[in-house]
């Protein structure tokens, strides 16, 4: 089972669940494999009664489920995301099978918080959340049946990090400043790159194209850290001091 300080770095956030009875199986599969933080996204029912009876005993998980308004605001404080997926989207993603995520979450786990998200049970994460993610998780499935019941992809995902932890320990043993930063910190910088981009005249709010979603691949791939987000955001300033003086 996985190592209750491994666990607290670990969040499995559902987004906009519609059956509150998914939300007390997904609590249950979490505490059978010893992970503790669930996060919910604008549950469509939650509380509730359906929710505490599907978690059978695993209540306490429940009980301490975090609720946010946003996937950005669950996300804020990880450094590493994965988004599951049961269709392979058309724009080009890093992906893994569960597995391949499970050693990617244990070997970066003593490095700051993780998330693995998961979506909505008719129509899974849309593709401006899957760009808020570093790697897209597919459960290898039937090709032509590859969804699963929202629950038992949890399940699956957490019996994976369980199997895959053999007892780990989180090691801490990288310096702050080598270590990718954390998502509000990244949303802060493709917010200055947006407002920067504007003002330079490369893109246009009107007709933004897919450039935004672009830089965010970019980024997702490379995984700044706190220096690196610091340059870049002193040549956008740099620019943007240039535009002015020039009178643009
Ligand atoms: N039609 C939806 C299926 C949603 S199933 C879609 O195309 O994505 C609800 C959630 O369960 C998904 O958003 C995903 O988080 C998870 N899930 C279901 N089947 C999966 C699979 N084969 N691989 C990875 N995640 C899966």
């Amino acid at each position: 089972m996985i190592n209750s300080d491994i666990a607290q770095q670990i969040k499995i956030v559902l987004v906009d669940t519609s059956h509150p009875g998914n939300i007390g199986a997904a609590a249950r599969a979490l505490k059978t494999m010893g992970l503790a933080r669930l996060a919910l996204v604008t549950p469509q029912v939650y509380p509730s009664a359906e929710a505490t009876a599907r978690a059978s005993g695993a209540d306490d998980v429940l009980a301490q489920a975090e609720v946010f308004e946003t996937l950005e605001e669950a996300i804020a404080d990880c450094r590493l995301v994965l988004g599951t997926s049961a269709r392979l989207r058309s724009l080009k993603w890093p992906q893994l099978n569960p597995r391949e995520s499970a050693d990617r979450v244990l070997a970066e786990v003593g490095q700051g918080r993780i998330a693995i998200v998961f979506g909505r049970e008719r129509v899974g994460l849309t593709n401006e959340e899957l760009a808020l993610c570093h790697y897209l998780v597919n459960i290898p499935s039937n090709p032509d049946y590859s969804s699963l019941n929202l629950a038992a992809a949890v399940q699956i995902l957490c019996y994976e990090l369980s199997m895959q932890s053999g007892g780990a320990e989180p090691s801490h043993s990288e310096e702050l400043g080598a270590l990718p930063v954390d998502q509000d910190e990244m949303e802060r910088l493709y917010g200055h790159f947006e407002s920067a981009l504007i003002e330079l005249d490369f893109l246009d709010p009107d007709n933004p194209k897919h450039l935004m979603r672009r830089l965010r691949r970019l980024f997702n791939r490379v995984r700044p850290t706190q220096n690196e987000v610091n340059i870049l955001r002193g040549i956008l300033t740099a620019a943007q001091r240039c535009c002015r003086v020039a009178g643009k």
